[in-house]
This record gives structure tokens, sequence and C-alpha cells, in this order.
């Protein structure tokens, strides 16, 4: 069912979807469209007021959508960083990097297939890239996993199961370094402790002092970056 609030000027519309669930979780996708999660029996109006809550990060998040369109605006994200894209036809399929712009080589130019060209061509730097800094990591703070994966994960950054093996989301690399870092030291610390208790966070804190602006930086940028691809 929708429902219409207006907050200041602007008119926010929204979608609620009763679910069997503890906690009430707001989604936005990349056509846009706010989708709220709820158990049943909440009360409308108690869900206008959390739209009304959140609604700074929901107008940022949307624009930031707006922005982060992949191809059509001829631009990609790699490490937090925008490339010009280059997009040619050609008679291979290449992507790749050359004086701070992306080529694509492609030999349709349409746009779901040099979309689905560039999410391959993420995937596999994402492999070497996420791979050795998570090594690095690893290495530095001395919390060894059995086992690094990474993964295409539609909703989550990154987890650790208890035999000790981190699973992480290809798409860190579409964030900066400091994030990417945070995410890794996350998941490495619940290797020590699988909960998000006191002693998690204050493990994170002492190898990663300035989680929490790489925790802002997600609530910012991360809803635009799950959707992007
Ligand atoms: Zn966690």
């Amino acid at each position: 069912m929708k429902r219409k609030i207006v907050l200041k000027d602007i008119e926010i519309e929204y979608s609620i979807i009763f679910k069997n669930k503890k906690n009430i979780s707001i989604k936005i996708d990349n056509k846009k469209d706010i989708l709220v999660y709820s158990p049943a029996g909440i009360a409308y109006e108690y869900l206008d007021k959390l739209i009304i809550e959140k609604s700074k990060w929901i107008i940022k998040s949307m624009e930031n959508i707006e922005k982060g369109n992949l191809v059509e605006e001829d631009r990609v994200i790699l490490l937090g960083k925008y490339y010009e894209t280059i997009i040619k036809k050609s008679n291979i399929n290449r992507v790749f990097i050359e004086k701070d712009k992306v080529i694509i080589n492609t030999v349709s130019l349409e746009k779901t297939y040099t979309r689905k060209l560039i999410v391959d061509w993420y995937k596999k730097i994402a492999t070497d890239i996420i791979g050795a800094r998570a090594m690095e990591v690893s290495n530095k703070i001395s919390i060894k996993p059995s086992k690094i994966i990474i993964k295409n994960q539609k909703s989550i950054w990154g987890s650790c199961n208890s035999k000790k093996e981190i699973r992480l989301n290809w798409r860190l690399v579409l964030m900066p370094y400091a994030v990417m870092e945070y995410i890794i030291i996350h998941e490495l610390c619940h290797i020590k402790h699988m909960n998000h208790s006191k002693e998690f966070w204050s493990l994170v804190n002492y190898y990663c002092n300035d989680y929490k602006k790489s925790k802002i930086w997600l609530k910012e940028n991360g809803v635009m970056l799950m959707n992007l691809v």
C-alpha cells in the first residue's frame, strides 16, 4: 500500500510492505521508490513519522542514486573516485583504465550490454583489490580468517561465520579505501567477537579509530552503491 506525506515543499511517496519481522527497515531501490518493510500492526502515522525523521537521509540517497547512474552519465566509480568512461564499438569486449579514463570496448552499444561488461570488469578487479587489502589488514592486526571469499551480495557488505570464513561484497571496490578497510576490520573483529557487543566495538575502534566516519559515509552512500550495479 502507498502513502504520501508532504515535507516542506517535497512530496514523499512510499510503499509499505508488511512482513513477518521484528524491525522496520527503509530501502530505496534504483527506481528511487521508497520501500518500508514493517511488522504487521504498526500504525501508518508511526511510519509517516519515521519517514520524516529519516527524510534527510532519504533525500540525500535519492540524489546519490540520480548522480550515480552508471552508464547514462558516462562515468563509473572505483575506490570512491569517479572515472569518465569512453564507450567504443569494437569487435571484441575489453574494459581497462587508461589515463584516468575507463575505456569500454564493446561489441554492442546497447545499455544493458555495456552495463554488464562494466559489472563483470568490477567483479574481476574486485577479487584482486579486495583480496590483497584483506590480507594486508589481516596481517597488520594479526587476526587470521580461515578463508576470504569475495561474493556478490545484494544487501550486506560482509559477513563472518563460526568457521572464521570472511565473506566480502565485491562492491567494496567502489568505496574509498578507508571505508573498505573499516568493513574488512569489522568482519575480522567478528572472529574474536561474534556479536556487536561493547567489546566488539572497542576492538574495531582499536584497529580503526576513525571508523565512525566510515559508518557515516556508508549511511549516505551505501544505498547508491548497492543499487548502482
Ligand atoms: Zn557486524
